[in-house]
């Protein structure tokens, strides 16, 4: 059983992912959990399928003990994320990604910096997931990164997916009090939930409660 039960990054048939929003929740509600955010991928959204997702979404936060939140998860590219500020103004949160392919870690800093400076990013996603393809960053770099977090009040994700960031990372964001989420990253309904690893390293890290973004659904 999870402390902590929740899972804030998580894709359905409106994206990715394999399950209706339904078959989310339903495992959500199998599994316990407290809270659950829905992610879906932002190219995959048009602004009408965003009001159906919406809808939807609502719906199930009605209908379900769990507390459903709508969320997205935008791309951070070159020119800044993909989704404008009326549509991420509809969300309750928003997790920002580097997805595309970087030659070096320097660049990927670049990208992750870009986005804290906008003000409709609230999660960093599965940060430093590809450090181990791309090389890791300077000591001075990380450095930097925390210190934008922790200006900006942007949180990170602890993904159970990617198994990122590494437990030094998370104690020094609870040192300066940036907050932290639980991320399954499920493409499918039965991996919804599956964030043993993120609370194992979140309370490896001297984790508690207060440290989540999102600790007063819990
Ligand atoms: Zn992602
Ligand atoms: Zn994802």
């Amino acid at each position: 059983m999870l402390e902590f039960p929740h899972d804030v990054h998580t894709h359905t048939i409106y994206s990715d992912g394999v399950g209706e929003v339904g078959e989310v929740v339903t495992e959500a509600e199998r599994k316990g959990l407290k809270l659950l955010g829905v992610s879906d991928h932002s190219h995959y959204l048009t602004e009408r399928s965003i009001k159906k997702y919406l809808r939807e979404i609502r719906e199930w936060n009605g209908e379900s003990e769990v507390t459903v939140l709508a969320g997205i998860e935008v791309n951070i590219t070159s020119s800044g994320i993909d989704i404008s500020p009326w549509a991420a103004s509809k969300f309750d949160y928003v997790i920002a990604s580097v997805h595309e392919w970087l030659e070096a870690p320097s660049q990927y800093i670049g990208l992750v910096k870009m986005a804290f400076l906008n003000e409709d990013v609230d999660v960093i996603g599965h940060f430093g997931a590809n450090f181990s393809y791309i090389g890791f960053p300077s000591g001075e770099e990380m450095q930097e990164v925390l210190e934008l977090a922790e200006s900006t009040g942007k949180a990170f994700e602890i993904s159970s997916r990617y198994r990122v960031p590494e437990v030094d990372f998370v104690r020094e964001c609870i040192r300066r009090g940036i907050k932290l989420v639980f991320a399954s990253d499920a493409h499918r309904p039965k991996d919804v939930g599956n964030v043993s690893w993120s609370e194992r390293i979140f309370k490896r890290a001297g984790g508690s409660k207060e440290d989540l973004l999102f600790w007063e659904f819990l």
